[in-house]
């Protein structure tokens, strides 16, 4: 029996040619039989990715080649060899989509003026120097944090990444411009552009932390400021870092606590909600969401 495994991993380093690096991409993943997505952009790449141990191995190892990419950190989980259901390789102006990709610079080694990275432990040093002068700032999508987020965090109000610049161009974190914002999201990846767009409008001392909650949930669970679990795009849905570790939410329709995520009724609406096992057995809500079924009132109300 194969082992199967997940990884994910990001990089940034310029990229002359991004349609020869997606074409190369993409015949290494379909050469060792890799599902999952990869994106790829003149600032680098940025993949997760299932198959077995042997196969993901001989792809890191082959992708590391490309200048730029010897150092990247490669953050290893388990898989079942089905928790992607296809191969994606695109080409994007962006990694992340905040929609700057004029803003950002990049270099071999990585991302130029972003945020200081903190290893997990330089975290909690700085959170036990410097207390509450210290701010976690979520970096994800906002129903991500339901389940899970670090202790006392600011989440902002944004459905994609491409919401942030408007979000912190608002006014609305203004009071967080002269205290130690520890940025973060799942692997690392956007807060590497987050943390620019900050310092660029006016944050004095911004972080990130090395890895994001992948690597801080794996050195310290639940022992440390992380609380609850952490939502993954795959089919996995959620990953608790130790056996403590309990979701913060809350299934909409009778408040157990959960971290199964359900989609939409309206097959076209990107909102998940909290549905427990018994509430919302299968994959999806027998109902519209609040949002979609408002623009579909304000689309009523105008023809
Ligand atoms: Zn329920
Ligand atoms: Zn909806």
């Amino acid at each position: 029996m194969a082992t199967y495994r997940i990884v994910l991993f990001y990089g940034f380093t310029p990229v002359k040619d991004p349609t020869a690096m997606r074409l190369w991409q993409r015949e290494l993943a379909e050469r060792w039989d890799l599902t999952g997505r990869v994106i790829v952009s003149p600032h680098g790449i940025n993949a997760t990715l299932g198959g077995t141990v042997e196969n993901l191995k001989r792809y890191v190892k082959t992708t590391k080649q490309y200048p730029g990419l010897e150092k990247i950190d490669v953050k290893w989980s388990a898989g079942t060899g089905a928790d992607f259901p296809r191969l994606s390789v695109k080409e994007r102006p962006e990694l992340v989509a905040f929609g700057v990709p004029d803003e950002i610079k990049v270099t071999a080694d990585g991302v130029v003026g972003g945020g200081e990275h903190l290893s997990p432990a330089q975290v909690n040093e700085l959170v036990s120097e410097r207390g509450e002068d210290v701010v976690f700032f979520d970096g994800r999508n906002a129903f991500e944090a339901q389940t899970g987020r670090f202790a006392d965090a600011v989440v902002p109000d944004v459905r994609t990444t491409h919401d942030f610049v408007a979000e912190i161009e608002s006014g609305k974190y203004d009071h967080l411009k002269d205290k130690a914002v520890v940025t973060y999201c799942t692997g690392g990846v956007r807060c590497e552009i987050l943390s620019v767009v900050m310092k660029n409008r006016g944050f004095g001392e911004v972080y990130q932390i090395d890895g994001g909650i992948v690597r801080y949930g794996e050195a310290y669970g639940s022992k440390g400021h992380w609380k609850g679990s952490l939502y993954v795009f795959d089919q996995r849905g959620a990953v608790h870092f130790d056996e403590h570790s309990q979701s913060l939410g809350q299934c909409i329709v009778c408040g157990t606590t959960t971290d199964r995520f359900r989609n939409c009724a309206d097959a076209a609406c990107t909102t998940q909600r909290l549905g427990c096992e018994e509430c919302v057995p299968g994959p999806g809500f027998a109902d519209r969401c609040p949002e979609c079924v408002a623009a579909r009132d304000e689309w009523l109300q105008r023809v």
